[in-house]
């Protein structure tokens, strides 16, 4: 039943054993070693993993910031493996908003021109630009500081400009890696939370995160990478691991099962 309802759900982007190694004189670093995912559309997807476990170099393959050393990526159905740079920087300006930890705004313009900035590079005229703007900083809360420079606002203020501008083409996947790694706890949740609001919205949301809680809080599904391969898929609902779930009710099932069991069996004697 389920694999149907799967089935029906439009593919967004997939990953078909792909591979990124980096050459490093005689050395290969194999950043990421044969990961296959399959993202559908309005997943909420975390990507989880240590330090160096190759999350950045999947997300970077996954948003067509990178091309693979093997294996083959698609986006919608098209297989964008070999794209040339200008040829992806059309896709992704169009179709994914990038989020980082450090924000990566752009110090000597305001908050607003920042937000419109990627509407530019797709040809939109300047009225529109602010109009977008405007109601996407106001939908982050942030209506009033639209005139500040990055340097007047607070970490948590500056990565919901950053979500602003993920927003700014209208994309239909949002990639954020470690998008509350320089955020304290609680304005990281504020973050996520409106990336949560954003998938309820439609969106396809990609998080990479090293922290479990985070990952297990928010995502539908969590890969678990290890080493530049995927080591365990969890899927979650409302915080809650589903496998988890359906592996205690099977027990306790089966507990019951047994005991009704000897019962039926004191009865015959
Ligand atoms: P994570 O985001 O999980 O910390 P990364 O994807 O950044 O991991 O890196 C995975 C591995 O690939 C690490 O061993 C890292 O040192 C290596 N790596 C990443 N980028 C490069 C690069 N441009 N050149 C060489 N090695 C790299
Ligand atoms: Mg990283």
């Amino acid at each position: 039943m389920e694999k149907e309802v799967e089935k029906r759900r439009k593919e967004i982007i997939k990953l078909d054993h792909v591979m990124k190694y980096y050459y490093r004189g005689d050395n290969i670093v194999k950043a990421v070693n044969g990961i296959d995912m399959t993202i559908h559309e309005g997943d909420f997807v975390a990507i989880m993993g240590p330090s160096g476990s190759g999350k950045s170099t999947s997300m970077n393959l996954v948003g067509s910031l990178d091309i693979p050393t093997k294996g083959r990526i698609f986006l919608e159905h098209d297989n964008i493996s070999h794209l040339t740079e200008s040829d992806l920087a059309q896709i992704r300006g169009k179709k994914i908003g990038f989020i980082f930890q450090n924000f990566n705004l752009i110090p000597n313009l305001t908050v607003k021109e920042n937000v419109m900035l990627p509407m530019m590079f797709q040809g939109t005229d300047i009225y529109e630009r602010e109009e977008i703007a405007e109601e996407l900083l106001k939908k982050v809360e942030l209506g009033d500081r639209m005139d500040h420079y990055p340097n007047e606002i607070s970490g948590g203020q500056m990565q919901r400009v950053a979500i602003a501008r993920a927003l700014a083409n209208d994309p239909d996947v949002i990639l954020a890696d470690e998008p509350t790694g320089n955020l304290d706890t609680k304005t990281g949740e504020k973050v996520m939370d409106f990336l949560k609001q954003l998938n309820k919205e439609g969106k396809t949301i990609i998080v990479v995160t090293h922290e479990p809680e985070l990952a297990e809080a928010y995502a539908d599904i969590v890969y678990w990478l290890r080493d530049g391969k995927i080591e365990n898929v969890t899927r979650h609902k409302n915080g809650f691991n589903i496998e988890k779930q359906e592996r205690e009710l099977i027990k306790k099932y089966q507990g019951k099962g047994k005991s009704s069991g000897k019962k039926v069996k004191r009865k015959r004697r």
